[in-house]
């Protein structure tokens, strides 16, 4: 069953997916923020949630990965364990609405939480998509940020039985995902902000929006008059101020939108 409340009153004679339609029509500089409740869709495990991962495993602090040579081979075999779950997933509905929005030339980008580079295996180019918690299926180096691949990683790991090291510099190889306690890049969160600043309309898809900067990312789009939709199984603390809120599952729903009247269909 579909729920959806608004807050702006010219929407509250329409159908929430007529509503959500128009808003996709009448915007040209769309923008949309993605988090675990897409990715889910696709059989990933939103590993931060109640009984996920995190709760059953202690999660490794950047601060221990740098320090200990035991850890950074925990930190690489859970890497592993993950890759395998990204593998064996597809992009979903959702994935692919996003891209072809955004290959339309009426998006501006996808900002997302993730870090298991479904959006790009959907069609999203590079440069339009901002990775805030980086990209789980790549490794750079700490030091001078020389990519490697996962496989390569892991077969230095297999001959060497340690964790790997740069070829370039010797420094520390690590996932290009942001750990616990690590910073989070400023030039990361500053291509986000931007993108929210330029858009006319910002569409959260599956994030609770409790983590900053997902938190007031969001905000910052609508001070600068952007429509704000939020899609997401559970309330958020920004479904109050948004000019549509729809708790209903991605795909599903963005299906309704497509059939409404073709649009996505490029
Ligand atoms: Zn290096």
């Amino acid at each position: 069953m579909l729920l959806a409340s608004q807050s702006s009153e010219s929407y509250t004679k329409l159908d929430p997916i007529e509503q959500l339609h128009n808003l996709f029509e009448v915007s040209q500089k769309i923008v949309f923020f993605t988090g675990a409740g897409i990715s889910t869709e696709s059989g990933i495990a939103d590993f931060r949630s109640p009984g996920g991962i995190w709760s059953k495993i202690k999660p490794i602090e950047y601060s221990d990965f740098l320090e200990h040579e035991d850890i950074r081979l925990e930190d690489w075999r859970r890497r592993f364990h993950f890759q395998k779950e990204f593998d064996a997933a597809t992009p979903n509905f959702g994935h692919v609405f996003i891209a072809d929005v955004l290959n339309s030339g009426r998006g501006l980008a996808v900002i997302t939480q993730n870090i298991d580079g479904l959006h790009q295996r959907a069609g999203v180019p590079d440069n339009q998509i901002v990775e805030i918690h980086g990209n789980g299926t790549k490794a750079t180096c700490l030091e001078c940020q020389s990519p490697m691949s996962l496989l390569q990683a892991k077969e230095l790991i297999a001959s060497s039985e340690k964790a790997p090291r740069c070829q370039r510099c010797n420094g520390l190889v690590k996932a290009a995902v942001i750990s616990f306690g690590q910073p989070m890049p400023q030039n990361k969160v500053s291509a986000a902000k931007q993108w929210a600043e330029a858009c006319d309309l910002f569409v959260v898809l599956g994030s609770s929006l409790v983590v900053q900067p997902a938190a007031s990312i969001p905000v910052i789009a609508q001070r600068q008059g952007a429509k704000l939709v939020i899609l997401n199984r559970e309330p958020t603390h920004l479904d109050a101020g948004a000019d549509l809120v729809l708790h209903a599952p991605i795909g599903e729903t963005l299906k309704r939108v497509q059939t409404f009247s073709g649009y996505g269909m490029h």
